[in-house]
């Protein structure tokens, strides 16, 4: 792969940077800055070099439109803060004002174009309409670096397409990311442990798939916990269910006994009378669900503590770590404690330890960790997921 040393001579150049400054945002707020700070290493180098640096980003889905509350605007004055200079910001993102910012840009300067995904090019389906689209966005520069580890599973102009248009690279983000995982997937120093979580399931089957021979122990928690324990044959109430998946999840306990690979579900769960901070709570048996006042309306919210003392205690003793997913509705109080356990245990790990996933690394940190308490936290969850199922990313193969 191509990388920022393949680009030479970079002074007075003009470098158009993917970035992925998809940040959590409450109205206006950002709420996690981890994916601005993750950018900055290679944004530093590009004005180091004195070249003029152009950075363009999606953020959130606006599907082809302007959409105000998605604007790009916040997140670059976001980014003039932790670099320490000026950031300008054009409020177009190929449109007359883009046109004359990059114009006016001079060396070691940086400009954010609006949202990429405000243009249906972005993320059309047909690869013409996205080559239009990225060819408007190459008219800017001299050089593309991509360095948006988000998206690089993703075939989107402005990730693939792109980088074919121009001399272009992989920046110093995507660098470090791909060094991590590929120490996850290359011999993996043992006890090997992947903890699982987080809402969707069937999102995060393809990885159980093809890290079950790989691992030692698979940890899972958060709400796809409740497609295996019905697979177990456990009613669990009113708790996220993906009915569809059941048959699959039987496939990966037979097969897992078959390998000799344990997988751990919790054996007690925190189970609510509805969603929300003021819910009534009970902890009861992960075969219990339906048992307690609630009956079949409870909501399972998050592993329950004797759970929460078992993983931490299997993460605690692994030399490699990784996990995606939050054990519980960590956005709330009451439903936190099994996330928190478990990051405080990676944070404990005498090796490698992993964070991915968007919501996972928010998590960590409004639970009050910091960054530098885990070997890794990855800014790209879906992106790292896909890599760790060994699928191709389109947005890496065409930096080869
Ligand atoms: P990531 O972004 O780290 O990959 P996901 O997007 O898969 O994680 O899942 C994160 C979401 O899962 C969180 O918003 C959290 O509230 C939710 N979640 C975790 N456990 C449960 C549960 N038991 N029931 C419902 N939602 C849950
Ligand atoms: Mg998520």
């Amino acid at each position: 792969m191509r990388t920022l040393a393949d680009l030479p001579n970079l002074k007075s150049k003009t470098v158009i940077v993917r970035c992925d400054l998809n940040v959590p945002l409450d109205g206006s707020k950002i709420t996690d800055d981890g994916r601005v700070i993750a950018s900055l290493p290679t944004l530093k180098y590009l004005i180091g070099e004195g070249a003029k640096v152009i950075v363009i980003s999606h953020l959130g889905r606006p599907a082809g439109e302007v959409v105000a509350k998605y604007s790009l605007g916040p997140v670059a004055g976001r980014l003039g803060e932790l670099l320490g200079t000026d950031v300008s910001f054009a409020s177009d993102t190929v449109g007359s004002n883009a046109k004359s910012a990059v114009a006016n840009l001079q060396d070691g300067q940086v400009l954010v174009l609006e949202n990429l995904r405000f243009n249906p090019g972005e993320t059309a389906k047909d690869s013409a309409e996205r080559s239009a689209f990225a060819s408007e966005i190459a008219a800017f520069g001299d050089f593309f670096v991509s360095d948006g580890f988000g998206v690089v599973h993703r075939k989107q102009a402005s990730v693939y397409e792109l980088a074919g248009l121009l001399p272009s690279a992989a920046g110093l983000l995507i660098e470090a990311e791909l060094k991590v995982l590929v120490r996850l997937t290359k011999n993996p120093e043992r006890p090997y442990v992947v903890v699982l979580g987080g809402s969707k399931v069937s999102d995060k089957l393809g990885v159980i798939d093809h890290l079950l021979p790989h691992v030692n122990q698979l940890l899972v928690g958060g709400g796809m916990v409740f497609t295996f324990l019905a697979a177990l044959g456990y009613k669990v109430g009113s708790s996220l269910l993906e009915v569809d998946q059941i048959e699959r999840v039987k496939g990966y306990l037979k097969r897992a006994e078959e390998l000799g690979i344990e997988v751990v579900l919790p054996t007690d769960i925190v189970v609510a009378s509805k969603f929300g901070a003021d819910a009534e709570v009970k902890v009861t048996g992960s075969d219990l669900i339906e048992g307690t006042p609630f009956g079949a309306s409870g909501l399972g919210l998050d592993i329950g503590p004797a759970s929460a003392l078992h993983f931490a205690d299997v993460i605690r003793n692994a030399k490699t770590v990784f996990w995606n997913g939050p054990m519980g509705v960590f956005e709330i109080d009451q439903f936190a404690n099994g996330t928190k356990q478990v990051a405080l245990a990676l944070t404990e790990v005498d090796g490698l330890s992993v964070v991915g996933g968007g919501d996972s690394a928010a998590a960590v940190r409004i639970l009050g960790f910091s960054d530098e308490q885990f070997s890794h936290i990855s800014t790209g969850g879906g992106a790292s997921l896909e890599y760790l199922e060994g699928k191709e990313m389109p947005g890496l193969e065409v930096l080869k």
